[in-house]
Order: C-alpha cells, then sequence, then structure tokens
C-alpha cells in the first residue's frame, strides 16, 4: 500500500505522475462489433473495455417486457485476465451492483417510450481495469448505444473524483482507490446538467463533497467531448482522395 507521499509528493504530482486535475489518457473508437447494433471500445488510463448494445428486440424472459416502453438491461463482466489475480468467471456480488448502477445511471438518458415490449441489452466486458472501471465503462455504453441509434436525451459522461494525502483530486486510479481516503465516481449529462450516478466510497467533510461533486462534474465535460469525437470520427468522417 502506498503512503501518503508516494500518492502524492510536494510538487503536487501523483504516483503515475498527474496532476491533481488531470485526468488519465482516454481513447474511445465507435462502432467496432460487426454483430452488435451499437458497440464501443475505450481504454481510460489502463482500463481497457469493450460495450455491446443489442437491440430494440424481443424481450426473453418474455414476462419482463412492458406493454408501454421498451426496458433497458445491463451487464458488467470481468474477465478473469482483467485484474492481476484471476477473477472468478461467474458474476460476483460486485459485477451484480455495478450492472445494476450502469443501468440506473443510462436510464434518464434513453427514450425507449417508442418501443414497447422491447429491451435494449448493453453487454459490459471489462478486458483490463484499472480502477474507476464503472465510469469508464458508463462512457462507453453511451457511445454504443448512441451508435445503435437508440434515441437518447443526452450522453452520459462519467469520471471519478476523490482524496488522497488529504488533497481532492480528479479521476482515481486504482493504487489512489486502494490507498486513498474516498474514490465518488459521478456519471452526468453536461447538456442537461444532470447527475445519473454519484457514488461515495470513503468520508469526506461536507465541503470536501461539494468539491468532489465539482472536480468530477468537470472531469465529466472533458470526457464529453471526448466521446463526441468518437461518434463524429465514426459518422461523419470519411476518406477523400
Ligand atoms: P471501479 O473499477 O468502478 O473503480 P471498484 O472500486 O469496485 O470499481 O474497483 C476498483 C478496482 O479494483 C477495479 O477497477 C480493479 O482494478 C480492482 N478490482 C476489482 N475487482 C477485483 C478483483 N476481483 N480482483 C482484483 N482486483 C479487482
Amino acid at each position: 500500500m502506498k503512503t501518503d507521499m508516494q500518492l502524492l509528493n510536494n510538487d503536487g504530482i501523483r504516483c503515475d505522475g498527474r496532476k491533481i486535475d488531470e485526468l488519465r489518457k482516454i481513447t474511445i473508437k465507435a462502432g467496432i462489433l460487426k454483430n452488435a447494433n451499437g458497440s464501443a471500445y475505450i481504454e481510460f488510463g489502463n482500463n481497457k473495455i469493450l460495450v455491446g448494445v443489442f437491440g430494440p428486440r424481443d424481450v426473453h424472459p418474455k414476462h419482463l417486457s412492458d406493454t408501454n416502453t421498451g426496458i433497458l438491461r445491463c451487464r458488467y463482466h470481468m474477465s478473469p485476465f482483467s485484474v492481476t489475480e484471476r477473477k472468478n468467471p461467474a458474476p460476483s456480488r460486485r459485477e451484480i451492483e455495478i450492472s445494476k448502477v450502469i443501468k440506473e445511471a443510462l436510464q434518464p438518458s434513453v427514450i425507449l417510450k417508442k418501443f414497447p415490449r422491447t429491451v435494449v441489452d448493453v453487454f459490459v466486458e471489462v478486458l483490463q481495469a484499472d480502477g474507476g472501471s464503472r465510469c469508464a465503462a458508463l462512457n462507453a455504453a453511451s457511445i454504443a448505444l448512441a451508435d445503435a441509434g437508440i434515441p437518447m436525451k443526452d450522453m452520459v459522461s462519467a469520471c471519478a473524483a476523490g482524496k488522497i494525502a488529504d488533497t481532492i483530486v480528479l479521476d482515481v486510479n486504482n493504487e489512489e482507490d486502494q490507498a486513498g481516503q474516498a474514490d465518488m465516481p459521478v456519471g452526468y449529462m453536461p447538456n442537461l446538467d444532470k447527475i445519473t450516478l454519484l457514488q461515495l466510497d470513503g468520508i469526506l467533510t461536507t465541503q470536501e463533497y461539494e468539491k468532489c461533486i465539482d472536480v468530477a462534474i468537470q472531469g465529466c465535460k472533458i470526457v464529453y467531448e471526448i466521446q463526441k469525437k468518437a461518434l463524429i470520427d465514426k459518422f461523419f468522417k470519411c476518406d477523400i482522395k
């Protein structure tokens, strides 16, 4: 476990060389799975995540279907090789929780009224995890939903803020998550100015809590621009020779 000094040195530099308000490097590519209606691949620091969206399609089992609207389902899954110790491929309590929070974070962004009795399935496959995988997955899921042509009010952009060495920082990595004092993942719809995911692991004062939300929202706004670029690259760029 890293000490406070190793997490944040006297020059304000973190264990991975970032400043306190700096995001990890993010790259997103839309539309990479042939068999999915929409898909995306994200690298968020060392997180590598693939998302496939299928639907709107018939609901199985049928009793889950709703005659008034389409429904959203989400499965977050970590591959056995995604972390240093082999992860059991069976769904863990943590994966069930993250599937639920990702679904609830995406739900306010999609408009499924026009697709009664159908389901939109979002499959998240974590190939490599390094802290903040739920936020990275949410960012890719939003792109995959847009790539599938699902009507949306806005995209959900996500990133965490947290507290390490008594300092509020943007985008907590795995080492900071383990040795730090707090981790707060936030999902946010920038155009609608609405938070759709807010979790907190750790203890913060009221002022720190408010600062963390502000810092995370600023991070989400940067992520949003990268998400838009991924969609522009897929849909509006063509090679004119
Ligand atoms: P998030 O990935 O959204 O931050 P957590 O805070 O639960 O979710 O997990 C933090 C990090 O801990 C993960 O990104 C991953 O790097 C690591 N981790 C999660 N589950 C396992 C596991 N079963 N074995 C080893 N490392 C894990």
